[in-house]
């Protein structure tokens, strides 16, 4: 009898250990989007001090034959009116520089989008960086119909300010967005991305859809992730000449060129700054 009692006491904790060790790996799925990514490091402080291109550079949108709203891409480009949740009246005003400043009235991206899900709670941005995204997610989800959400991560705070543990996202002009990827199924987070899942024409009609209005003054990319989009789009029919404004890519990881630039820590996401929109100078600073 004692030797049965034994026995099923060492059963139960056998499959208790066996429980544990199934739950392990959800647990680790749920682990904060940006948490894995941002780590402070001398690296992070260079990227984020980068001065924006002089010029803005504004890309030809030729991928894609469907447009939203005002027509990206052409010289007329309009600013689409932002979807807030909750919707605003008031427009948004970013103060300062990204480094240290503020958001005043910011509109918070919804959750989900035509073409996008908003997995970070810090998602307040200004007027036009959210109807921006909300332009090029929905062109490109028409542009692969059927194909998963592009996922957004950190915008900013509500107000601004300091958002941990970043040392930009202050005033409603970053934003973290997840490589759009090969593998199957919706992706709620961001995961490492290389050559065996990037999605590099998805990937490129996302960012084509935010370059060709000119708003976009710089992307932090891993520089082997702007390797596989180069090499795709001069297999697609780009030239060297008409990437070199764009990418730093073939120039080093450390040269000072392209509005595409290397920080470490993006090799799971890539992070796009706007530009200060034009009637909040000269209080918001490029
Ligand atoms: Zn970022």
């Amino acid at each position: 009898m004692l030797r049965l009692l034994l026995l099923a006491a060492l059963v139960a904790v056998v499959a208790s250990l066996a429980a544990c060790s199934d739950a392990a790996p959800q647990r680790k799925k749920r682990r904060p989007v940006d948490r894995m990514v941002f780590r402070d490091g001398p690296d992070e402080n260079a990227f984020e001090r980068i001065p924006l291109p002089p010029q803005r550079v504004r890309v030809q949108a030729r991928s894609h034959s469907t447009t939203v709203g005002n027509v990206a891409g052409t010289p007329n480009f309009q600013m689409p009116v932002a979807i807030c949740q909750p919707q605003k009246d008031q427009p948004s005003r970013s103060i300062g520089p990204t480094t240290d400043g503020q958001l005043v009235d910011g509109c918070r991206i919804p959750s989900t989008g035509l073409g996008y899900i908003a997995v970070n709670g810090n998602a307040y941005g200004t007027n036009s960086t959210v109807a921006l995204l909300e332009m090029a997610a929905a062109q490109t989800i028409r542009q692969f119909q059927g194909a998963p959400a592009v996922v957004i991560g950190a915008i900013s705070a509500d107000g601004g300010g300091f958002l941990k543990p970043h040392k930009s996202h202050q005033s409603g002009r970053d934003v973290d967005i997840a490589y759009l990827r090969t593998t199957k199924g919706q992706p709620k987070r961001f995961e490492l991305t290389d050559s065996s899942n990037l999605d590099a024409e998805r990937t490129w009609s996302f960012l084509e859809a935010l370059l060709s209005t000119g708003e976009v003054g710089l992307v932090f990319m891993d520089y082997e992730i702007q390797a596989l989009l180069y090499d795709a789009l001069l297999d697609n029919g780009w030239t060297e000449q008409s990437l070199s404004p764009i990418f730093q890519y073939p120039a080093g990881a450390s040269v000072p060129r392209g509005v595409i630039r290397h920080a470490t820590g993006h090799a799971d996401h890539f992070h796009v700054r706007f530009r200060c929109p034009e009637g909040d100078k000269p209080d918001c600073v490029d």
